[in-house]
């Protein structure tokens, strides 16, 4: 084991769009002459990059920081934690060297090198991309912070408020990240929908995919969290109408009735739901979204509601979790549903989805899909791995391959023999 000072490890906690940001630190690092350690054993510095959304989230960031120190590492706190509990911690936590909040980051290696131990969070730009990128896949912010101020969350306040990254930047990046060789850009921000509002533009995202779409060798764009309220009739246009643009969307929706879309604060409320999906359903793309059961105010009546849109099959795929009341936000002094509930309401309907996803899926089985192949399959050598254009990293299945081979990166069309759960298995032609 080795144990330069100069020797840092950076671990990612929470969303794509942290990650982003952990790639920023390191090469701001890199920069300033501190070598990038794969393995946190073999470093001097660790960086966590912690993420606050969530109670349980807050929880697994403290444990890593305390796991690190209790390591005898020299300990840098960075990300979401920062904004929600950073001057608490640096007093209860003096062992941390460095706490650095978003947005400090340029500052964060002229700060090891003196004695600060606070960057204040800064709300006041997005990241570039850092060159550190690895694979046929890469993610590109287009904003930070969030303006949409939904009653549970605490995005606007641990990010700030919406900060578009203009439009050439963008563009600079992805073609940046074209000629290292990537080949699907997956577009992120809170709501990537809102983008280019805060700069007075209208229709910002419609504007900007094709744009996206054009940059040579790039061979898919995929957009992710749009809100439902600004799914328009351009944007689907677009969304069909381009190539290269996967048609599939991630649009967290959260719920569809009425009344728990009002407490919970959600722009557009059910209106905008109802109409977003049938604007993507007609056009045949591809809906992913996110659901929250329990939020107050959730009764018998409105979770019917909710699992009547899930048996229906609205959704081609979804993720759900439940309530959880965040100290600071405007749901959290609202009265609670019984967290035992929201949990069995939370199972009903991933159980009601599997059947949805196992039939949908079922649907592709004869058929020829391109699969961007990624490398093998995480459990077994023995079959390789790839995901199709409706399927994104890390939330949705794979495509598991059984036979043939191409190098990892490429996109091969894979005829598919047989549908499970999640995944799909085929082989490559
Ligand atoms: S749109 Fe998303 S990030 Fe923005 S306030 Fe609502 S839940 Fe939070």
């Amino acid at each position: 084991m080795t144990d330069t000072p100069s020797g840092f490890a950076l671990v990612s906690l929470g969303c794509p769009k942290n990650l982003i940001d952990s790639e920023y630190i390191c090469e701001r690092l890199i920069e300033a002459g501190y070598e990038l350690k794969s393995d946190a054993r073999d470093a001097h510095i660790v960086i966590v990059n912690t993420c606050a959304f969530l109670t349980m989230a807050v929880e697994e960031s403290i444990e890593a920081l305390l796991g690190h120190l209790e390591g005898g590492k020299t300990v840098v706190c960075a990300g979401c934690l920062v904004s929600r509990y950073g001057r608490e911690l640096l007093d209860e936590l003096p062992e941390i060297r460095l706490f650095a909040g978003p947005g400090s980051y340029k500052d964060l290696a002229q700060a090891l090198s003196g004695t600060d131990r606070f960057l204040e969070p800064r709300f006041d730009s997005v990241v570039r991309r850092a060159f550190c990128s690895t694979g046929a896949s890469a993610y590109v912010k287009l904003s930070e912070g969030c303006s949409n101020h939904c009653h549970y969350c605490l995005i606007p306040s641990l990010r700030g408020e919406l900060i578009s990254k203009p439009y050439e930047i963008v563009l600079d990046e992805c073609r940046a990240l074209a000629r290292q060789g990537v080949k699907e850009l997956i577009l992120v921000g809170q709501d990537i929908g809102s983008y280019g509002l805060d700069r007075g533009l209208r229709g910002g995202l419609a504007h900007l995919l094709p744009a996206v779409a054009e940059v040579e060798g790039i061979a898919w764009v995929r957009p992710m969290y749009i809100h439902p309220a600004a799914v328009s009739g351009d944007l689907v246009r677009t969304l069909v109408d381009t190539p290269h643009i996967c048609r599939s969307i991630e649009m967290p929706i959260q719920h569809v009735s009425e009344r728990v879309l009002n407490a919970m604060g959600r722009r557009g409320g059910s209106q905008a739901v109802l109409q977003a999906l049938d604007l993507l359903k007609e056009a045949g793309i591809w809906i992913r979204t996110t659901l929250m059961l329990g939020h107050p105010g959730e009764e018998e009546e409105d979770f019917l509601e909710l699992e009547h849109y899930v048996a229906q099959g609205y959704f081609d795929s979804l993720g759900a979790f439940t309530y959880s009341p965040e100290p600071g936000t405007a749901s959290a002094l609202l009265p609670r549903i019984d967290p035992e509930q929201a949990q069995a309401r939370l199972e009903h309907i991933m159980a009601l989805q599997q059947e949805v996803s196992r039939a949908k899926l079922q649907t592709f089985v004869g058929r020829r899909l391109p699969v961007l192949l990624e490398g093998y399959h995480g459990e077994t050598d023995l079959l390789l791995a790839g995901r199709t254009t409706f399927q994104a990293p890390e939330v949705d299945g794979e495509v598991l391959i059984n036979e043939g081979a191409a190098p990892f990166g490429s996109i091969v069309t894979v005829e598919i023999e047989d549908a499970l759960d999640y995944d799909l298995l085929g082989r490559i032609v």
